[in-house]
This record gives C-alpha cells, sequence and structure tokens, in this order.
C-alpha cells in the first residue's frame, strides 16, 4: 500500500528508466514497509533537464509576490498531510511519533511559509548611489538549478530547509533523498502537485551514493546542498571545489554540554532527551559529550544514570515512547561497535550497553552512559549517531571550554546554568556555529550549521535564503 513505484520529473510521474526499486524496511519491525522507484544517472539527467526549462520558463519569470503565493499554498498542502507524513517518517527511520510530529510533520510547513513571509517583503532590486557618481542597479538573482541531497534522520525538514530558500530565491530543485527514507520524500511531490507548482520546479528521485555523486557533477547544477556525513561531505565538497560550484555542507558533530558549577540539575536532567538523545541519538547536533564539575561530579554522573535509566524504550509509534529503534541494522550494528570500542578502552558503563531484552524485533539499541571518559577516548570523539553518552569530569571552567573545543567538529553545543549572563560568556568562548543555553531547539528565524568538519554554510533564517541568491551589479553613469 506505501509503495511509490513512480519517480516525479518534470512534473510527471514515470516508473524509473534505471529499473531499480529499493525495499524501505520498517524500523520497529524489520518488515519491508513499501517499495521505492529509485533513480538512475538517466533519471536524474531528465531531473536535471526538467529543473533547467523551468528556471528558464514560467518559474523564472514569476515575481517575488507570485512565487510566495504558490509557497504558501504549497504549505498548505503538507500540512493536510503533516500527521500521516509524521506517522510514516516513524515508521521509517524509527523516530519517535512525538518528535515526527512537530519536526517532519509541521515542520516543513512552517519553513515554506516562513521563507514566502521572507520573499514578499523583500525587492529584487535596490538602487545604491556611486561613491563618485552614478548609481549601481544591484539584483538579486536565482542561484539557479538547486541538488538538494539529504540524509535519512529528518528526511523531512532537512529537505524543506533546502526546497523552502530555493524556491522562494526563484530557483529550482532536484530533490535526492537517501533511499532508507525514499517513500516519504515523496510526499513534497504530492504536495508540490496539488499547490499548482509549475512542472519541473521540484523533481523527486531518490536513489543511493552513484546517483547522488551523478548529481553532484551535472553540468546542469548551478549549486549543491547537501546534509549528511562528514565523509560524504568531504567528497562532495572536493567535486564542487573543482567544479567551482556553490555548496553548503551541513555534516556531523559531537557536541558538548557544559554543566557549569551553578547548573540547576532537575533543569539541565529534564532536557536531557531533547538536547543529548533526542531522535535515538541519531541527530548531528546533539551534546552527547556531557562535562562535569569536579566539584559536582557524582551528582551530575546519578542524574544522568537515573534520567537515562527512566527512558521509555519501544515502539515509535507510541506517544510515550522516548527512544525508539535505530534506522537499520548497520546502524545498530556501528553504535554497538562504538559501544564495544568503549568498553574494551575500560570505560564504565552506568546503564544501558547492549540491546534490550525484552524489543527482540526492530534494532534497538539500550540508551547508554559511560562515566569516567577521557576527551581522548574515541567514544568522546567520534560520532556515534546514537544514544550514547560519555561524561568527562572538568576541573574548571577554562577546563570546560579546552574541552569542549577539543573535537573536530563544531555543530551544536550547549551551557546548564542559573546565570544567563555567564551562559552567554560561555557560549561565545565555544567554538561552533550554534549553542543552546538551558535548552537547545533549532529556530527557524535564526542560521543554523557548523565550523570544523561540521560543515560549511548556513541554513534557516536569512542568512539560510542568501546561498540560493546571486547578487549582480549593473552600473549606470547617471545618479
Ligand atoms: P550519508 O552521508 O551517508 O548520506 C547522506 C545522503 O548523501 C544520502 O542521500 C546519500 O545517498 C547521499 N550520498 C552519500 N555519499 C554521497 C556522495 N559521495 N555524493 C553524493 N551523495 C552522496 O549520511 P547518513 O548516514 O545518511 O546520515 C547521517 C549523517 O548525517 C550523520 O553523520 C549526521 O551527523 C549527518 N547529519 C548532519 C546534519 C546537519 O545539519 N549538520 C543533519 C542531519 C544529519
Amino acid at each position: 500500500m506505501l509503495d511509490r513505484n513512480e519517480l516525479f520529473i518534470d512534473g510527471n510521474w514515470a516508473p524509473p528508466s534505471s529499473g531499480e526499486y529499493g525495499d524501505v524496511i520498517e524500523a520497529a519491525t524489520e518488515k519491508v514497509l513499501g517499495r521505492s522507484a529509485m533513480a538512475g544517472t538517466a533519471d536524474i539527467d531528465a531531473a536535471v533537464a526538467a529543473a533547467r526549462a523551468a528556471l528558464d520558463g514560467p518559474w523564472g519569470s514569476m515575481s517575488r509576490a507570485e512565487r510566495a503565493d504558490v509557497l504558501d499554498r504549497f504549505a498548505a498542502a503538507m500540512t493536510a498531510r503533516a500527521r500521516d507524513t509524521a506517522e510514516l517518517v516513524s515508521r521509517e527511520n524509527g523516530m519517535p511519533i512525538s518528535l515526527a510530529k512537530p519536526t517532519n510533520g509541521y515542520g516543513p510547513a512552517a519553513m515554506l511559509s516562513y521563507y514566502a513571509g521572507l520573499i514578499r517583503a523583500a525587492e529584487d532590486e535596490e538602487v545604491r548611489p556611486g561613491a563618485l557618481g552614478g548609481r549601481t542597479v544591484v539584483r538579486s538573482e536565482p542561484v539557479g538549478v538547486v541538488a538538494a541531497i539529504t540524509p535519512w534522520n529528518y528526511p523531512q525538514p532537512l529537505a524543506a530547509m533546502k526546497i523552502a530558500p530555493a524556491l522562494a530565491a526563484g530557483c529550482t530543485v532536484v530533490l535526492k533523498p537517501a533511499p532508507e527514507t525514499a517513500l516519504d520524500a515523496f510526499v513534497f511531490a504530492d504536495a508540490a502537485q496539488e499547490a499548482g507548482l509549475p512542472a519541473g520546479v521540484l523533481n523527486v528521485v531518490p536513489g543511493g551514493r552513484e546517483a547522488g555523486a551523478h548529481l553532484v557533477e551535472h553540468s546542469g547544477v548551478d549549486k549543491v546542498a547537501f546534509t549528511g556525513s562528514t565523509a560524504a561531505g568531504r567528497a562532495i565538497g572536493e567535486v564542487c571545489g573543482r567544479l567551482l560550484r556553490p555548496v553548503t555542507l551541513e555534516l556531523g558533530g559531537k557536541s558538548a554540554a557544559i554543566v557549569a558549577d551553578d547548573a540547576d540539575l532537575d533543569v539541565f536532567a529534564g532536557h536531557l532527551l531533547e538536547v543529548s538523545l533526542v531522535n535515538n541519538g541519531q541527530t548531528c547536533h546533539a551534546s552527547t559529550r556531557i562535562l562535569a564539575p569536579r566539584s559536582r561530579y557524582g551528582e551530575v554522573v546519578d542524574a544522568v544514570t537515573e534520567t537515562v535509566r527512566a527512558l521509555r524504550v519501544g515502539d515509535p509509534l507510541d506517544k510515550t515512547t522516548a527512544i525508539g529503534p535505530l534506522v537499520s541494522a548497520a546502524q545498530r550494528d556501528r553504535v554497538l561497535g562504538h559501544i564495544g570500542a568503549g568498553r574494551a578502552d575500560g570505560y564504565q558503563i552506568t546503564t544501558g550497553g547492549g540491546v534490550p531484552g525484552d524489543l527482540p524485533q526492530g534494532w534497538f539499541v539500550e540508551p547508554t552512559v559511560f562515566v569516567g571518559v577521557d576527551n581522548s577516548a574515541s567514544i568522546a570523539q567520534e560520532e556515534i549517531f546514537g544514544p550514547v553518552l560519555t561524561i568527562t569530569e572538568y576541573s574548571d571552567i577554562d577546563d570546560a571550554v579546552r574541552i569542549a573545543n577539543d573535537s573536530v567538529y563544531g555543530l551544536g553545543g550547549t551551557v546548564w546554568t542559573t546565570d544567563e549572563g555567564r551562559g552567554l560568556e560561555l557560549a561565545r568562548r565555544i567554538r561552533t556555529g550554534t549553542v543552546g543555553v538551558n535548552h537547545y531547539a533549532l529556530e527557524l528565524t535564526a542560521p543554523f550549521g557548523g565550523v570544523k568538519a561540521s560543515g560549511l554554510g548556513r541554513e534557516l533564517g536569512p542568512e539560510g535564503l542568501a546561498p540560493y541568491l546571486a547578487p549582480k551589479s549593473v552600473y549606470f553613469a547617471t545618479r
């Protein structure tokens, strides 16, 4: 019933010319949830050609206000599907439904409406007086055809973070979602059709690594927007460097939660799930390295251990579930491998550490806490992407900042203190793209992205629109 046997290219549904299909497996049952068409290189070529034609055709000639109206209709069509989409993604990747509703369910519509509002309020052209006479008309033009490549962990909002600003800017899009979550990607196509997006403005072509690589290299693509692993991001960045093709890269993370000596541990424990273990730990910005002051180390270990032990692990469709299964057997095995490496290094586990005995089906891993971890350990340096936390002791606040910054990544992070001024001061000292003070939540109106191996560029906020606009200066001799 959930099968999607056709790709969405140029406003039409058609079977893949590759003849390839892939099964999407339900994370909690390990059973086939549905089959998806998988794009081959010829399908990618057709999608890029359609996006180019739409850019040069009806979409390119629309005013900002007209595009904004289309985006609002697109948002309404996504909202109408939000509950079903949330459930579908939970079944695909194991995300607890309580999280899937606001993120995969209602997130895309919020982004489409936000960017519709931003462009409606802005002008395409600005006249600037010249410094020595004359004037310049500075135009904001769409950058062109966008290749959007997304992972499986938050498939809907991560795609919308690219689609919404790209379409608002007047670009057209080829979306290549991850095969693990191919089914939900077609919701964008259904909603785009209902909203009356002109043919070719948005094309949906799930596929594997090869399809993604072909899209990145394609001569018809003007910009690449990627979210995924640092390894894939590096490979894509290298290609875009050679081609001088603009690229945004949202990659991995290994963020720190600095618990200051004046922190309210009830507040910290109350937010631990959403900050450090959100989406079963399959979240790039999660604060998975907990840094505890020596003076309160035991208290922090107890608070974290008790909180994590009490988390309800189980069916992702049950709204009381805190931790669902991981996305795949491969992901579960990778996470168990990291836990094994922590054990082999001699680190103690206070709760979790394996597969829950009462859940024989589904790719579950117990939420796990390692204590007394040196920040140089592999479990403190490598992104685990599962429900695994480490607790590391620090001597004073300078030591905490040093440890937080001792990472190849720089994406998220949190500071926990009863003094917000101190929180901001600490946030300024962490080399990262985003920091939460006594909580962590992405904000639609503010830029999100990383430094160091966590990526290049920003999404969300007005900063997330800028990469899809190319400024053009038109000089006039007269004022
Ligand atoms: P992945 O990098 O393996 O795959 C992501 C997407 O890229 C998939 O669609 C895949 O098919 C495609 N892909 C892979 N290699 C490619 C290549 N060489 N050329 C073109 N496309 C390619 O990542 P994953 O395992 O699916 O996702 C998990 C990773 O994503 C984690 O490392 C996580 O931290 C990261 N992530 C980052 C953010 C962020 O905003 N910074 C958000 C979510 C996830």
